[in-house]
Protein backbone atom coordinates (compact mmCIF):
# COMPACT_ATOMS: atom_id res chain seq x y z
CA UNK A 1 0.00 0.00 0.00
CA UNK A 2 0.95 3.56 -0.65
CA UNK A 3 2.29 5.64 1.80
CA UNK A 4 0.85 8.86 0.15
CA UNK A 5 -0.95 10.75 3.00
CA UNK A 6 -1.77 14.06 0.79
CA UNK A 7 -1.69 15.42 -2.86
CA UNK A 8 -2.16 19.03 -3.63
CA UNK A 9 -2.21 19.83 -7.21
CA UNK A 10 -2.06 24.01 -7.09
CA UNK A 11 -1.90 26.31 -9.38
CA UNK A 12 1.16 28.02 -7.99
CA UNK A 13 3.61 25.52 -7.41
CA UNK A 14 2.88 22.41 -9.53
CA UNK A 15 1.95 19.36 -7.82
CA UNK A 16 3.19 18.90 -4.02
CA UNK A 17 3.20 14.83 -2.80
CA UNK A 18 2.94 14.44 1.00
CA UNK A 19 4.91 10.86 2.27
CA UNK A 20 4.94 10.13 5.67
CA UNK A 21 8.18 10.27 5.06
CA UNK A 22 8.49 14.07 3.65
CA UNK A 23 6.99 16.40 1.33
CA UNK A 24 8.11 16.43 -2.76
CA UNK A 25 7.29 19.49 -5.01
CA UNK A 26 6.95 18.12 -8.33
CA UNK A 27 8.25 20.52 -11.15
CA UNK A 28 7.80 23.47 -8.52
CA UNK A 29 7.67 27.11 -10.59
CA UNK A 30 9.69 28.36 -7.87
CA UNK A 31 11.53 26.98 -4.85
CA UNK A 32 10.11 26.09 -1.75
CA UNK A 33 11.35 27.12 1.74
CA UNK A 34 11.40 23.50 2.51
CA UNK A 35 11.54 20.40 1.46
CA UNK A 36 12.94 18.43 -1.74
CA UNK A 37 12.29 19.51 -5.22
CA UNK A 38 11.89 17.45 -8.42
CA UNK A 39 12.86 18.88 -11.51
CA UNK A 40 12.09 16.44 -14.16
CA UNK A 41 13.40 18.10 -17.69
CA UNK A 42 14.85 21.97 -18.74
CA UNK A 43 12.16 23.27 -20.42
CA UNK A 44 10.82 26.66 -19.52
CA UNK A 45 7.40 25.37 -18.50
CA UNK A 46 9.25 23.22 -16.24
CA UNK A 47 11.98 25.21 -14.28
CA UNK A 48 11.12 28.74 -13.86
CA UNK A 49 13.95 29.98 -11.29
CA UNK A 50 16.96 29.23 -9.55
CA UNK A 51 17.26 26.76 -6.74
CA UNK A 52 20.32 27.83 -5.28
CA UNK A 53 21.33 25.97 -2.46
CA UNK A 54 17.90 24.18 -2.74
CA UNK A 55 17.73 20.00 -2.26
CA UNK A 56 16.54 19.18 -6.33
CA UNK A 57 16.22 15.90 -7.77
CA UNK A 58 17.53 16.51 -11.21
CA UNK A 59 19.73 14.83 -13.72
CA UNK A 60 23.18 16.44 -14.39
CA UNK A 61 22.03 17.00 -17.73
CA UNK A 62 19.08 18.76 -16.90
CA UNK A 63 21.27 20.63 -14.43
CA UNK A 64 23.51 21.99 -17.62
CA UNK A 65 20.89 22.55 -19.62
CA UNK A 66 18.63 24.61 -17.21
CA UNK A 67 22.17 27.17 -16.37
CA UNK A 68 22.38 27.38 -20.86
CA UNK A 69 18.80 28.87 -20.22
CA UNK A 70 20.52 31.06 -16.95
CA UNK A 71 19.05 28.73 -13.89
CA UNK A 72 20.82 27.45 -11.44
CA UNK A 73 20.58 24.39 -9.78
CA UNK A 74 23.78 23.54 -7.70
CA UNK A 75 22.28 20.96 -4.33
CA UNK A 76 21.39 18.31 -6.88
CA UNK A 77 21.69 14.22 -6.49
CA UNK A 78 20.18 12.12 -9.35
CA UNK A 79 18.89 9.96 -6.46
CA UNK A 80 17.23 9.66 -2.74
CA UNK A 81 16.72 7.48 -0.31
CA UNK A 82 13.56 5.85 -1.83
CA UNK A 83 13.48 8.04 -4.92
CA UNK A 84 14.48 6.81 -7.81
CA UNK A 85 14.21 8.28 -11.32
CA UNK A 86 14.00 6.80 -15.04
CA UNK A 87 14.44 7.86 -18.51
CA UNK A 88 11.08 9.97 -19.76
CA UNK A 89 12.46 9.56 -23.37
CA UNK A 90 11.24 13.11 -23.92
CA UNK A 91 14.51 15.55 -24.61
CA UNK A 92 17.76 14.88 -23.21
CA UNK A 93 18.12 14.46 -19.54
CA UNK A 94 14.29 14.11 -19.25
CA UNK A 95 13.23 12.34 -16.10
CA UNK A 96 10.34 10.50 -14.47
CA UNK A 97 10.61 9.96 -10.83
CA UNK A 98 9.19 6.75 -8.36
CA UNK A 99 8.68 7.85 -4.96
CA UNK A 100 8.88 5.38 -2.22
CA UNK A 101 8.15 2.43 -4.36
CA UNK A 102 4.51 3.57 -5.11
CA UNK A 103 4.19 6.84 -6.72
CA UNK A 104 5.63 7.59 -10.28
CA UNK A 105 5.62 11.03 -11.74
CA UNK A 106 6.00 11.12 -15.41
CA UNK A 107 7.13 14.48 -16.23
CA UNK A 108 6.89 14.88 -20.08
CA UNK A 109 7.62 11.63 -21.38
CA UNK A 110 7.87 9.92 -24.80
CA UNK A 111 7.91 6.36 -25.41
CA UNK A 112 8.95 6.39 -29.08
CA UNK A 113 12.53 6.69 -29.37
CA UNK A 114 13.67 9.71 -31.97
CA UNK A 115 17.49 10.26 -32.98
CA UNK A 116 19.60 10.03 -29.88
CA UNK A 117 16.58 9.39 -27.71
CA UNK A 118 15.87 6.18 -26.63
CA UNK A 119 12.16 5.21 -24.69
CA UNK A 120 10.90 6.02 -21.70
CA UNK A 121 11.21 3.89 -19.18
CA UNK A 122 8.00 2.84 -17.39
CA UNK A 123 7.94 1.07 -13.81
CA UNK A 124 4.93 -0.30 -12.02
CA UNK A 125 3.01 1.56 -9.32
CA UNK A 126 0.28 2.33 -7.26
CA UNK A 127 -0.13 5.93 -8.06
CA UNK A 128 0.73 7.26 -11.97
CA UNK A 129 0.68 10.93 -11.93
CA UNK A 130 1.08 11.26 -16.01
CA UNK A 131 1.29 14.31 -18.34
CA UNK A 132 -1.60 13.63 -21.03
CA UNK A 133 -0.48 16.63 -23.55
CA UNK A 134 -1.93 14.23 -26.63
CA UNK A 135 -4.29 12.37 -24.41
CA UNK A 136 -7.22 12.62 -27.52
CA UNK A 137 -8.09 9.62 -29.99
CA UNK A 138 -7.40 12.36 -32.76
CA UNK A 139 -3.37 12.43 -31.77
CA UNK A 140 -1.89 9.50 -33.18
CA UNK A 141 1.28 10.28 -34.94
CA UNK A 142 2.41 8.41 -37.69
CA UNK A 143 6.41 6.24 -37.50
CA UNK A 144 9.05 8.84 -37.55
CA UNK A 145 10.57 7.66 -40.80
CA UNK A 146 7.89 8.17 -42.55
CA UNK A 147 8.10 11.94 -41.91
CA UNK A 148 11.30 12.29 -42.18
CA UNK A 149 11.01 10.50 -45.50
CA UNK A 150 8.13 13.46 -46.07
CA UNK A 151 10.35 15.62 -45.14
CA UNK A 152 13.65 14.50 -46.79
CA UNK A 153 12.07 14.75 -49.86
CA UNK A 154 10.29 17.82 -49.91
CA UNK A 155 13.71 18.90 -49.42
CA UNK A 156 15.26 17.43 -52.51
CA UNK A 157 12.44 18.73 -54.76
CA UNK A 158 13.20 22.44 -53.48
CA UNK A 159 16.72 22.08 -53.62
CA UNK A 160 16.45 21.19 -57.00
CA UNK A 161 14.34 24.34 -58.05
CA UNK A 162 16.93 26.36 -55.70
CA UNK A 163 14.16 27.06 -52.98
CA UNK A 164 15.35 27.19 -49.37
CA UNK A 165 13.73 25.42 -46.53
CA UNK A 166 12.95 26.63 -43.00
CA UNK A 167 12.68 23.82 -40.63
CA UNK A 168 10.93 24.63 -37.33
CA UNK A 169 10.82 23.42 -33.87
CA UNK A 170 11.14 24.16 -30.42
CA UNK A 171 14.44 25.11 -29.44
CA UNK A 172 15.40 22.67 -26.73
CA UNK A 173 14.44 19.17 -27.87
CA UNK A 174 12.85 19.33 -30.96
CA UNK A 175 15.40 21.43 -32.82
CA UNK A 176 18.21 18.54 -31.66
CA UNK A 177 16.17 16.16 -33.00
CA UNK A 178 16.10 18.21 -36.53
CA UNK A 179 19.11 18.62 -36.32
CA UNK A 180 20.14 15.35 -35.76
CA UNK A 181 17.78 14.11 -38.56
CA UNK A 182 18.84 17.00 -41.28
CA UNK A 183 21.87 17.89 -41.04
CA UNK A 184 23.78 15.97 -43.96
CA UNK A 185 21.90 18.59 -46.52
CA UNK A 186 24.33 21.12 -47.23
CA UNK A 187 24.37 23.85 -46.29
CA UNK A 188 22.50 23.95 -43.01
CA UNK A 189 22.25 27.34 -40.83
CA UNK A 190 20.89 27.27 -37.30
CA UNK A 191 19.34 30.26 -35.65
CA UNK A 192 21.63 31.21 -32.37
CA UNK A 193 19.20 29.89 -29.97
CA UNK A 194 19.37 26.48 -31.19
CA UNK A 195 23.19 26.94 -31.82
CA UNK A 196 23.31 27.63 -28.25
CA UNK A 197 21.27 23.64 -27.31
CA UNK A 198 23.51 22.06 -30.04
CA UNK A 199 26.71 22.87 -28.21
CA UNK A 200 25.46 22.21 -24.74
CA UNK A 201 24.27 18.65 -26.07
CA UNK A 202 27.87 18.42 -27.86
CA UNK A 203 29.62 18.91 -24.38
CA UNK A 204 26.64 16.35 -23.08
CA UNK A 205 28.34 13.65 -25.37
CA UNK A 206 25.43 13.87 -28.14
CA UNK A 207 26.89 14.20 -31.64
CA UNK A 208 24.40 16.18 -34.04
CA UNK A 209 26.41 16.47 -36.98
CA UNK A 210 29.19 19.35 -37.53
CA UNK A 211 27.51 20.84 -40.74
CA UNK A 212 26.25 23.44 -39.07
CA UNK A 213 26.81 27.32 -39.80
CA UNK A 214 25.73 30.14 -37.73
CA UNK A 215 22.24 31.89 -39.32
CA UNK A 216 23.35 35.30 -38.12
CA UNK A 217 26.82 35.10 -39.41
CA UNK A 218 26.01 33.65 -43.12
CA UNK A 219 22.91 36.87 -43.57
CA UNK A 220 26.08 39.48 -42.53
CA UNK A 221 28.21 37.56 -44.81
CA UNK A 222 25.40 37.42 -48.03
CA UNK A 223 25.64 33.68 -47.95
CA UNK A 224 22.09 33.43 -47.71
CA UNK A 225 21.56 34.60 -51.33
CA UNK A 226 23.45 31.70 -52.40
CA UNK A 227 20.56 29.27 -52.18
CA UNK A 228 19.38 26.63 -51.95
CA UNK A 229 19.85 26.35 -47.78
CA UNK A 230 17.80 24.72 -45.16
CA UNK A 231 18.06 27.03 -42.02
CA UNK A 232 17.15 25.88 -38.48
CA UNK A 233 15.13 27.91 -36.75
CA UNK A 234 12.96 28.04 -33.46
CA UNK A 235 8.99 27.44 -34.12
CA UNK A 236 7.07 30.28 -34.61
CA UNK A 237 4.10 31.57 -36.75
CA UNK A 238 4.29 32.33 -40.73
CA UNK A 239 3.08 35.88 -39.63
CA UNK A 240 6.01 36.72 -37.55
CA UNK A 241 8.42 39.20 -39.19
CA UNK A 242 11.31 36.84 -39.25
CA UNK A 243 9.59 34.02 -41.20
CA UNK A 244 8.27 36.81 -43.27
CA UNK A 245 11.40 38.30 -44.66
CA UNK A 246 12.75 34.64 -45.30
CA UNK A 247 9.94 34.52 -47.42
CA UNK A 248 10.40 37.55 -48.92
CA UNK A 249 13.39 37.72 -49.56
CA UNK A 250 14.74 34.57 -50.00
CA UNK A 251 11.46 32.52 -51.24
CA UNK A 252 12.20 29.88 -48.83
CA UNK A 253 9.31 27.65 -47.68
CA UNK A 254 8.66 27.41 -43.73
CA UNK A 255 7.89 23.55 -42.41
CA UNK A 256 6.55 23.56 -38.41
CA UNK A 257 7.22 20.01 -36.65
CA UNK A 258 4.71 19.73 -33.69
CA UNK A 259 2.37 16.85 -32.24
CA UNK A 260 -0.23 19.53 -32.71
CA UNK A 261 0.12 18.97 -36.81
CA UNK A 262 -2.31 16.08 -36.30
CA UNK A 263 -4.74 18.88 -35.89
CA UNK A 264 -6.18 19.60 -39.48
CA UNK A 265 -6.32 22.93 -38.69
CA UNK A 266 -2.90 23.91 -37.48
CA UNK A 267 -1.16 24.18 -40.97
CA UNK A 268 -3.19 27.62 -41.64
CA UNK A 269 -3.13 28.58 -37.80
CA UNK A 270 0.14 28.72 -37.85
CA UNK A 271 0.25 29.99 -41.30
CA UNK A 272 3.18 27.50 -42.64
CA UNK A 273 3.53 26.37 -45.71
CA UNK A 274 4.39 22.54 -44.41
CA UNK A 275 3.48 21.04 -40.63
CA UNK A 276 4.69 17.28 -39.95
CA UNK A 277 3.95 15.33 -37.00
CA UNK A 278 6.83 14.99 -34.84
CA UNK A 279 6.90 14.84 -30.90
CA UNK A 280 8.91 14.91 -27.83
CA UNK A 281 5.49 13.31 -26.03
CA UNK A 282 3.38 10.51 -25.92
CA UNK A 283 0.59 10.00 -28.33
CA UNK A 284 -2.77 9.04 -27.52
CA UNK A 285 -2.22 5.31 -28.23
CA UNK A 286 1.35 5.57 -26.33
CA UNK A 287 -0.36 7.25 -23.16
CA UNK A 288 -2.51 4.18 -23.25
CA UNK A 289 0.27 1.98 -24.05
CA UNK A 290 2.05 3.93 -20.55
CA UNK A 291 -0.65 3.20 -18.03
CA UNK A 292 -0.66 -0.83 -18.89
CA UNK A 293 3.04 -1.09 -18.29
CA UNK A 294 2.78 0.85 -14.52
CA UNK A 295 -0.34 -1.29 -14.01
CA UNK A 296 -1.91 1.48 -11.37
CA UNK A 297 -4.36 1.72 -8.44
CA UNK A 298 -5.36 5.23 -9.31
CA UNK A 299 -3.91 7.37 -12.04
CA UNK A 300 -4.00 11.47 -11.91
CA UNK A 301 -3.62 13.24 -15.41
CA UNK A 302 -2.34 16.28 -15.43
CA UNK A 303 -1.44 18.85 -18.71
CA UNK A 304 -2.86 19.25 -22.41
CA UNK A 305 -6.34 16.58 -22.40
CA UNK A 306 -6.39 15.63 -19.25
CA UNK A 307 -9.68 15.13 -18.47
CA UNK A 308 -10.47 13.42 -21.98
CA UNK A 309 -8.19 11.15 -20.97
CA UNK A 310 -9.15 10.40 -17.06
CA UNK A 311 -12.45 10.08 -18.36
CA UNK A 312 -11.21 7.79 -21.18
CA UNK A 313 -9.61 5.62 -18.77
CA UNK A 314 -12.63 5.54 -16.10
CA UNK A 315 -14.37 3.95 -19.45
CA UNK A 316 -11.48 1.23 -19.78
CA UNK A 317 -12.37 0.65 -15.43
CA UNK A 318 -9.46 2.38 -14.53
CA UNK A 319 -9.69 4.94 -11.17
CA UNK A 320 -8.60 8.25 -13.16
CA UNK A 321 -9.31 11.59 -11.99
CA UNK A 322 -7.66 14.61 -14.64
CA UNK A 323 -5.87 17.01 -12.29
CA UNK A 324 -8.53 19.34 -13.10
CA UNK A 325 -11.27 17.76 -11.01
CA UNK A 326 -9.40 17.93 -8.12
CA UNK A 327 -9.68 20.32 -5.47
CA UNK A 328 -6.85 22.04 -4.14
CA UNK A 329 -5.82 19.43 -1.78
CA UNK A 330 -7.28 15.71 -1.55
CA UNK A 331 -6.18 14.08 1.53
CA UNK A 332 -6.19 10.31 2.17
CA UNK A 333 -7.58 9.31 -1.38
CA UNK A 334 -5.89 6.13 -0.64
CA UNK A 335 -6.20 4.21 2.38
CA UNK A 336 -3.03 4.50 4.34
CA UNK A 337 -1.60 1.41 6.17
ZN1 LIG B 1 8.83 19.46 -21.92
Amino acid sequence: MTLLRDISITNSNGIILSTKKRKVFLDPEKPPDSGLSFVSHAHLDHIHSSFDGKRVIASAETVRLAKERGFNINNYSEEDEDIETFDAGHILGSRAILIDNSIFYTGDFALRPRAFLGSGKATKCDVLIMETTFGSPEYVFPPVAKVLEQTNRLIAEMFSKGVPVVLMGYPLGKSQILSHYFSFWDPVYVCESIAKMNSAHTELGVSLGTNFKKYEEAKEKGLLNRKPWVLLSPLMSGRSRFVKELKEEYGAVSVAFSGWACRPGYKNAMNVDYAFPISDHCDFNELLQLVKQCSPKKVITVHGQNETFATFLQKQGYDAQSSSALHTSMTDFIHED
